[in-house]
C-alpha cells in the first residue's frame, strides 16, 4: 500500500481516511502484541505518513505514552517544527483529555478518530476539548472512521484479560459485572 495520498494535502477524502486509519490500527495491533491496549495513531502531512505510534504505558512506564503524544512529538521532530498546522492525527480511539489538550497545543490541522470513548473521550464524550469556544485552535475533527475494527481490538485486548483475572482468581471465568472495554484508559 503506498502511504502518498492522491488528494492534495488536506483535502483528503473518507478513502485516504480509511486508508490511514488503516495503518492506526496496524499500530494498534502492535500495542496488543506488547500487551497494551490497543490504540494505535499516525500522523499524515502532505500525503504522507510522518510518524507512527502505538500505546507504551506499560513498556515505558510511563501514564503519559499514549499512541498520540508518541506520534505528536515524532512529528514534530519529522517536521522540524513545533507546530503541526499542516498535520492531520489519525488515532484508532478517541483521544483523552491530555492527547486532545496536546492535539489543541501542536495545532494540529485535523483529527481523525475511530471508536469512541464514553468513559474517557475528550473530543466530544465527556468533554470537546477540540471544540472549546475558550481555546485559541479548533482543529477539525472526524469521528466514526473504521470504529467496528478498533473497538474489536480492545474488546479482544479486555475479553483475553478479563480471562486471565478469573483464572488467576480461580473464579470460573466469569467476568465482572459491568466491565467494558474502557475500563482502562489507552
Ligand atoms: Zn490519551
Amino acid at each position: 500500500m503506498s502511504e502518498r495520498a492522491d488528494a492534495r494535502a488536506g483535502q483528503t477524502g473518507r478513502a485516504d481516511d480509511e486508508r490511514f486509519m488503516a495503518l492506526a490500527l496496524r499500530e494498534a495491533e502492535r500495542a496488543l502484541d506488547e500487551n497494551e491496549v490497543p490504540v494505535g495513531a499516525v500522523v499524515v502531512a502532505s500525503g504522507t505518513v510522518i510518524a507512527r505510534a502505538h500505546n507504551q504505558m506499560v513498556t515505558l512506564r510511563d501514564p503519559t505514552a499514549h499512541a498520540e503524544m508518541l506520534a505528536i512529538t515524532q512529528a514534530a521532530a519529522a517536521l522540524e517544527n513545533e507546530r503541526l498546522t499542516s498535520a492531520t492525527l489519525y488515532v484508532s480511539l478517541e483521544p483523552c483529555a491530555m492527547c486532545a489538550g496536546a492535539l489543541v497545543l501542536s495545532r494540529v490541522d485535523r483529527v481523525v478518530f475511530g471508536a469512541s470513548d464514553p468513559k474517557a473521550g475528550a473530543c466530544g464524550s465527556i468533554m470537546d476539548l477540540l471544540a472549546h469556544p475558550k481555546l485559541n485552535h479548533a482543529p477539525r475533527v472526524t469521528a466514526g472512521v473504521s470504529a467496528e475494527a478498533a473497538r474489536h481490538l480492545l474488546q479482544r485486548f479486555f475479553a483475553t484479560r478479563r480471562c486471565a483475572g478469573a483464572k488467576r482468581r480461580g473464579a470460573g471465568g466469569a467476568s465482572r459485572p459491568g466491565a467494558s472495554e474502557n475500563d482502562e484508559e489507552d
